[in-house]
């Protein structure tokens, strides 16, 4: 069986990894940098959206490197011991990845100071009913922490950062570029406005568009399409229920909703929650912050409202 899933779709070089030049081109001083010193490359931290490519770059500094990665989220981590038994596994130069690392509760942050500082943890041993603190070394190994939240990191796991990288918005040539390069590895041949239509919705998220573009591979392969063409990407949009610029039905309502049910007036949030029968997580998580990205939507001190651009976009939508 063939995977199509996510992994066969990465990149396995730093020249098939599309945009972020900034990054990548420090990327590549720091990591000969530390060839030439024989010495592990500086904890890096990894900020962006999800989907912006994170995970990725993690894989790909370990290919550089050429050495192992250790991947772990840190949510599923409850308990110092969790991360030990991971920084245990570690040889000299190897890399952890932390993805989500702002989710690290405090005692496992702690276990990190320490490891990331000076290359040791302290381990608590019962000894003969006495309680011992036994100081076990480290190899000298690379933490990649990710986050989608860094407001949310504390000051003394940020500070252990030497490296940080903010990753920034993908254009839509880039993202048509990740779009061409995945249908060439799925054998589907894509004529280039079908995947720049693909692109426009994909909020310039590589992952939102490489999803988007598997669900049109699947349409294809069942009605036996060998061109995919802009109007069978419109018509497979259509029935994933995707707008312009990658709106949902969610989103159409909220907009319609502060507009006629609101008459452009400031809404609060649990107005809003209720009225779309939603929580208000998925309200500000997955709704406003892309209206607001959009300016579509401002928040205001007495509650959310609807700009004119997003009035202009809601009567587009008539026409
Ligand atoms: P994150 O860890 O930030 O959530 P991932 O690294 O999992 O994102 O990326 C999601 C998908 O998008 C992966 O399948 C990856 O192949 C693809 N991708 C992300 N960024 C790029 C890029 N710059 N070039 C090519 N593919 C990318």
């Amino acid at each position: 069986m063939n995977n199509d899933d996510n992994n066969s779709l990465r990149p396995q070089s730093f020249d098939e990894f599309i945009g972020q030049k900034n990054i990548i081109d420090n990327l590549k001083i720091y990591i000969q940098a530390s060839k030439i010193r024989d010495t592990s490359l500086d904890h890096t931290l990894l900020i962006g959206h999800a989907g912006l490519g994170k995970t990725t770059l993690a894989y790909l500094i370990s290919i550089a490197l050429n050495h192992n990665i250790i991947v772990i989220n840190a949510n599923s981590i409850e308990r110092p011991k969790d991360l030990i038994v991971s920084l245990s596994k570690l040889n000299e130069g190897d890399i952890l990845f932390i993805d989500e690392i702002h989710a690290l509760n405090k005692n496992c942050e702690e276990v990190l100071y320490s490891a990331m500082e000076d290359f040791y943890i302290n381990l608590n041993v019962k000894n003969d009913l006495k309680k011992e603190i036994i100081k076990f070394d480290l190899p000298p190994f690379t933490l990649i922490g990710a986050t989608t939240k860094v407001e949310s990191l504390s000051k003394p796991l940020l500070d252990r950062f030497p490296i940080t990288f903010t990753f920034n918005k993908y254009d839509e040539n880039d993202i048509t570029k990740i779009l061409f390069n995945a249908s060439k590895k799925l054998n589907v041949v894509y004529r280039t406005k079908a995947l720049k239509l693909l692109a426009s919705v994909s909020r310039f998220t590589p992952r939102i568009a490489l999803n988007y573009l598997k669900r049109v591979n699947d349409y294809s392969l069942i009605d036996n399409i060998k061109f995919i063409d802009y109007h069978y990407v419109c018509k497979i949009l259509n029935k994933l229920g995707v707008k312009n610029l990658g709106l949902k039905e969610l989103d159409i309502r909220y907009l319609k909703m502060l507009h006629y049910d609101y008459d452009d007036k400031p809404v609060g949030i649990n107005t809003i929650s209720s009225f779309l029968n939603e929580s208000n997580k998925v309200i500000e998580e997955i709704v406003e912050n892309y209206l607001i990205e959009l300016s579509f939507v401002r928040k205001t001190g007495k509650g959310r409202v609807i700009t004119s651009q997003g009035i202009t976009f809601l009567n587009t939508l008539h026409k």
